[in-house]
């Protein structure tokens, strides 16, 4: 019997998942799923728990059963390339004949003094319920600094203004504009509904240290009851240590069919793999269907595709508060209520029919 390993219950691995299971995998092949939490987590929605609109359970989703399918909790310490094993904290490690990592991505804290010890992050469902428990315990009138306004520090300064409106909310950015990725309409839209919510944008910064409840913007102190930072990612740490091939950003380079161009039983999906886009959920639920049709064409001994086709990407949807939301679907801008609607219909056909 083979053994699929598969590092990672998130969107990437909760994907092969969906494909292989029930009726797709070869008689001869099993998989072990390793993951540090006992259920898939909607990352997506962390900015929601964080602010204290959504519940805990809201954000779970229960892995599949099947009679092959062995699911591992433990922390993940690292991967041997060369004797085919993936390390556990204080336990075994396990051998794989096949591996697909998908650990997602951390913090990136650009070497700012302090940031990675005084901010709270919503990158990790533990680190999004710290969070949540430190601005939620905040006293009415407390100042919330938010570093980074992309799509998260957006999604997290709005949520907690509907949550907490007694707060006093600081969104620091970088650019002369938010959501720099974004149309220019669309910016425009969310500063003006910030405006209209007294969420203040401080735009132009540059976060030179943080101390405990001071946030150093040009140097210039800044008083905070919480810091909150959403300004960049970098690919999971046991990813990081890996000594194989990188991009500019850390992240492994692949071939065409997304494993290592050194190994071609070790494939990386989602945020820490190489793509041509900028990671989210639905690239990486993109790449583990090519990822699952290589797998079945390799074990089947079948030829592989000369060229894969395009990961299509449908667009990008964020919210501003359960009522309001802003995106770009099919190449359009869209903003307000049906913006909102369409997010909450996602999330609601992932959570009920996925697969
Ligand atoms: C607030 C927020 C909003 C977002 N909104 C969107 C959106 O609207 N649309 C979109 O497409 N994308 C969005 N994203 C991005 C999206 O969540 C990620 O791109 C996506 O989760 C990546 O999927 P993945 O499979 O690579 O990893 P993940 O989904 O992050 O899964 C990684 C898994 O690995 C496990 N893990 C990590 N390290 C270890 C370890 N050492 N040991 C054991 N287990 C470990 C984790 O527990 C987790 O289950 C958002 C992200 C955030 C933070």
């Amino acid at each position: 019997m083979k053994n699929l390993v598969i590092l990672g219950g998130g969107y990437g691995g909760m994907r092969v998942l969906a494909r292989l299971l029930p009726n797709h995998l070869p008689e001869d092949v099993s998989i072990t799923l390793i993951d540090r939490v006992p259920y898939h987590c909607l990352k997506t929605e962390y900015y929601a728990l964080a602010a204290g609109t959504i519940s805990d359970q809201h954000v779970r989703v229960a892995y599949p059963e099947h009679p092959r399918l062995t699911i591992k909790y433990g922390e993940i310490i690292g991967v041997d390339i060369e004797k085919k094993q993936v390390l556990l904290q204080g336990e075994n490690s396990v051998s794989y004949d096949d591996l697909i990592i998908g650990l997602g991505c951390e913090d990136k804290y650009h070497n700012v003094p302090g940031a990675d010890i005084h901010t709270y992050s919503i990158q990790t469902i533990e680190k999004s319920r710290a969070t949540y428990q430190a601005l939620n315990n905040l006293t009415p009138g407390s100042v919330v600094a938010i570093v980074g306004a992309g799509l998260s520090g957006v999604e997290i300064a709005s949520e907690l203004h509907e949550s907490r409106p007694d707060l006093r909310i600081k969104l620091f950015d970088r650019g002369s504009h938010i959501l720099s990725a974004f149309p220019e309409r669309l910016s425009k839209y969310v500063e003006n509904w910030f405006d209209s919510h007294s969420v203040e944008i401080v735009s132009h910064s540059n976060i030179t240290r943080v101390e405990e409840n001071t946030l150093f913007n040009h140097d210039e102190p800044i008083s905070c009851d919480a810091i909150v930072w959403t300004a960049g990612i970098q690919p999971n740490k046991v990813v990081r240590e890996l000594n194989v091939e990188k991009d500019s950003q850390g992240r492994v380079v692949l071939t065409k069919h997304h494993n290592l161009p050194t190994d071609e039983h070790v494939y990386v999906v989602g945020d820490c793999a190489s793509l041509p886009h900028a990671p989210s959920a639905q690239l990486a639920e993109g790449q583990a269907e090519q990822i699952v049709q290589i797998l079945l064409k390799r074990w089947n001994g079948e030829e592989l595709p000369e060229e894969m086709p395009t990961i299509k990407l449908k667009g990008v949807l964020g919210s501003l508060g359960k009522k309001h939301g802003f995106g770009v679907v099919a190449e359009r801008p869209i903003t307000g209520r049906v913006a909102r609607m369409i997010k909450s219909g996602i999330l609601w056909m992932y959570k009920n029919h996925r697969g």
